[in-house]
């Protein structure tokens, strides 16, 4: 028998299959880890397929040199998910395959905890009575029938304990000990469903993929939590994903309080001992429910019944660095693949997944109204410039520091909300608000302060920097935007006495560090939480009545066209914050251009209405989703090298184009954005083309790059972020 193996090396030349013999006797299944020889170095490998015949010469085919464990570490599921992934994303098998395993089973570095007990043999003789410590020992466990060896250890010595062991009269015995991730519980409440709940309960039930549109506050988690009963009590698992920054401490709580044991965690925040026990918990099928960020999605689960995505919109959900994916393709591959129920979850669905449900490709599900009934917190603009030309230079408006003051009177709590996303700023006139927009693309332009210049992420065009304003003509020419230090300081200037708290990724790296902050800002009335997008997801805090947003322009003047899309998503949802229990909460939302339209749908809490508008839009412009954008970035040390390659890949595109002439609406060849990053230069190809054919232009164009380029050549279909 012959096995087909991927290597386990991240490098373009070996990623295809290798046939190998399996010797006798060596039990090898699909999906097995193995150690195999490759030139005069032995590699790990995965078997992905096993076949009687051999495609080549079979006296030169080399065997298979062992496994590394004896069962198959990669489950049949995740097998075709790997090919699935190959050919509709372009990715490398190795890369893939990491995605599906704990990196610290690949290294080897991980151990399992042991733990030792001590107990004493069945037919024990007393210690002489002049070893008093060994005697103590034995009385010891007769007392309590064992105990942990190192207890006992420094209760009353290892002499006396290994003496003992070396003459038989305690046995060790070892018990593998899981550890699991650290946190809190609340108290175990009974709540019915709302008619709202309970009809989405209802409805979601079938293997479809479901919109569950409901706004901030009203009960999703619960609805969530009811589905995955309902599959617990088919004899089915779960997985429900979240995006990093709502991976609250309070999310995890609830689902742990419900489910208890047979919840696993996965995120970011475990230690190397903790992921790889909860993958195992999971592996074995003790965990039967997933409650994790992105990469839980490629849990070995098996028997799904249901998958939710809640804030499906989240950008967290597209892996950006290599390998690239979406989770909700892979969440509907898995869905297909188990016949199971899909739930994208949220206040503010993306325009890609509400297009989709109204066209009706998926089932859409309302919740309109927040469960107990409470009014969405008032949203009040309050125009920069405005406040400017009356003298106020300040950070924070009159009203907003009013409000404020407000809050601390009467012992409350306020969010401040700062906008920070990726690296790029733009240039504003503080005169009159004019942004620079690139003339062919309608977007913002992206300032790069090294060079001074302003670029347009999406043709590659290069402007001046701006010094005097084309609008009005003022040099009151601004760049960059406030960050939460400068925040916090400017608060405590202004008041002196509240405790003021910051959260971002400066003060969250720490283990548990979200935690500490947010219970004490949890007790500390009056107090302030200052805080990046962190805030602004999943917190329930009843005495939050106030939340000050910034500056709402930052993320929308992103050189992106989703930059009106995320900004009406993040009003919603910091706005969301506020007025959760039993007041009515207040929004001031900062903004140098008060009269755009995404402010006048957000404050309105108008989906619909933005949906429409917004979609029309990226119509007209033909964007995403009614048209597809794709990157192909080439990246290498050698300049010449990586110009030359994406060139000739370039030419090869433009005969594509030429056999689709009605279908592209853009294509052209330059240097990225970012032109080097860690000492490698960028080139990309950038195009547009419409619907209706992309799938047939998007495989030719898989199809032009040189599998033998030097380059890293990397493909990007409706990238988040083109620098
Ligand atoms: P969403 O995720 O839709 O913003 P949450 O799931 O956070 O909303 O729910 C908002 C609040 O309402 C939470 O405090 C939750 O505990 C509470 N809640 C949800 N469902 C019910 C219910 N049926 N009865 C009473 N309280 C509920
Ligand atoms: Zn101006
Ligand atoms: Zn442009």
């Amino acid at each position: 028998m012959f096995a087909k193996v991927i290597i386990d090396q991240d490098a373009k030349a070996l990623d295809r299959e290798f046939e190998y013999e399996i010797p006798d006797g060596l039990d090898v299944k699909e999906g097995m880890r193995v150690v195999v020889p490759f030139g005069n170095r032995s590699l790990q490998g995965f078997v992905v397929g096993i076949s009687e015949e051999c495609s080549f010469d079979k006296e030169k085919v080399k065997p298979i040199l062992r496994t590394i464990e004896d069962f198959a570490v990669i489950k049949k599921e995740m097998l075709q998910l790997m090919f699935y992934m190959a050919d509709k994303m372009h990715l490398k098998l190795a890369s893939i395959l990491r995605l599906f395993l704990p990196s610290e089973m690949r290294t080897d570095k991980i151990r399992e905890l042991i733990v030792k007990t001590c107990v004493l043999a069945e037919n024990f003789s007393m210690p002489s009575n002049r070893a008093k410590k060994q005697i103590e020992i034995v009385e010891y466990l007769k007392g309590c029938g064992s105990e942990k060896m190192s207890e006992l250890s420094n209760r009353f010595g290892y002499a006396s304990l290994s003496a003992l062991i070396k003459n038989g009269t305690i046995v060790v015995e070892e018990h593998h000990q899981n550890r699991t991730p650290e946190f809190d519980t609340l108290e175990k409440v009974e709540r019915k469903l709302t008619p709202l709940q309970q009809r989405a309960v209802d409805t979601i039930s079938e293997d479809k993929t479901y919109l569950l549109h409901g706004v901030t506050g009203s009960g999703k988690t619960e609805v969530y939590m009811n589905l995955i009963e309902k599959q617990l009590a088919k004899g089915k698992t779960a997985i429900m994903l979240v995006p990093e920054i709502s991976l609250t401490p309070q999310v995890l709580a609830n689902f742990k309080t419900r489910f208890g044991e047979q919840v696993a965690l996965i995120h970011s925040g475990l230690s190397a001992g903790e992921r790889f026990d909860e993958w195992k918990r999971i592996f074995f099928g003790e965990a039967k429910v997933i409650v994790g960020a992105r990469s839980a999605i490629f849990s070995p689960i098996e028997n799904v019944g249901i998958i939710i995505i809640d804030e499906e919109h989240e950008q967290s959900y597209v892996s950006e660095s290599n390998p690239r994916y979406d989770t909700h393709d892979i969440a509907e591959f898995r869905r297909k693949y188990n016949n199971c129920t899909l739930v994208l979850g949220s206040a503010t669905p993306s325009i890609d997944s509400y297009a989709k449900a109204i066209d009706g490709e998926y089932q859409l599900v309302e919740m309109p109204v927040r469960v107990n009934g409470m009014e969405m917190p008032k949203i009040v603009v309050v125009d920069m410039l405005m406040e400017m030309r009356q003298g106020n230079n300040k950070i924070f408006s009159i009203p907003l520091y009013y409000e404020l003051k407000n809050i601390i009177e009467n012992k409350k709590q306020a969010m401040i909300f700062i906008n920070r996303r990726g690296f790029s700023s733009f240039q504003r006139c503080r005169q009159c608000g004019y942004v620079a927009k690139c003339s062919d693309c309608d977007v913002s332009l992206v300032y790069h302060v090294y060079e001074n210049r302003l670029k347009c992420h999406y043709c590659g065009k290069r402007f001046k920097a701006l010094d005097v304003c084309p609008s009005c003509g003022s040099t009151d020419i601004k760049q960059g935007a406030v960050g939460t230090e400068r925040v916090v300081e400017e608060l405590k200037k202004l008041f002196p006495d509240v405790p003021i708290f910051r959260m971002d990724n400066d003060t969250t790296s720490r283990k548990n560090g979200h935690r500490a902050i947010l219970n004490q800002f949890r007790n500390a009335k009056p107090g302030i939480l200052v805080g990046t997008q962190m805030i602004a997801k999943g917190h329930d805090f009843e005495d939050v009545l106030l939340v000050g947003i910034v500056d709402a322009d930052q993320s929308l003047y992103q050189s992106d066209y989703r930059s009106i899309e995320r900004t009406f998503q993040l009003i919603t949802q910091v706005a969301g914050r506020a007025g959760r229990s039993s007041q009515q909460g207040r929004v001031i939302l900062q903004t140098y251009s008060p009269r755009h339209f995404v402010y006048r749908f957000a404050t309105n809490y108008d989906y619909k209405g933005f949906f429409k508008k917004e979609a029309n839009l990226r119509k007209v412009t033909n964007f995403p989703p009614y048209a597809r954008i794709l990157r192909v970035l080439f990246s290498h040390e050698d300049e010449k090298v990586v110009a030359q390659e994406c060139k000739l890949c370039f030419g090869k595109i433009k005969a594509i184009k030429e056999q689709y002439p009605d279908d592209f609406v853009y294509l052209d060849v330059m240097k990225a954005p970012l032109n080097k990053i860690k000492n490698k230069f960028r080139y990309q190809i950038l195009m547009r083309f419409k619907l209706e054919k992309a799938d047939e232009i998007e495989k030719k164009v898989f199809e032009t790059v040189d599998p033998k380029a030097k380059s890293s050549v990397f493909f990007e279909v409706n990238p988040n972020n083109l620098s």
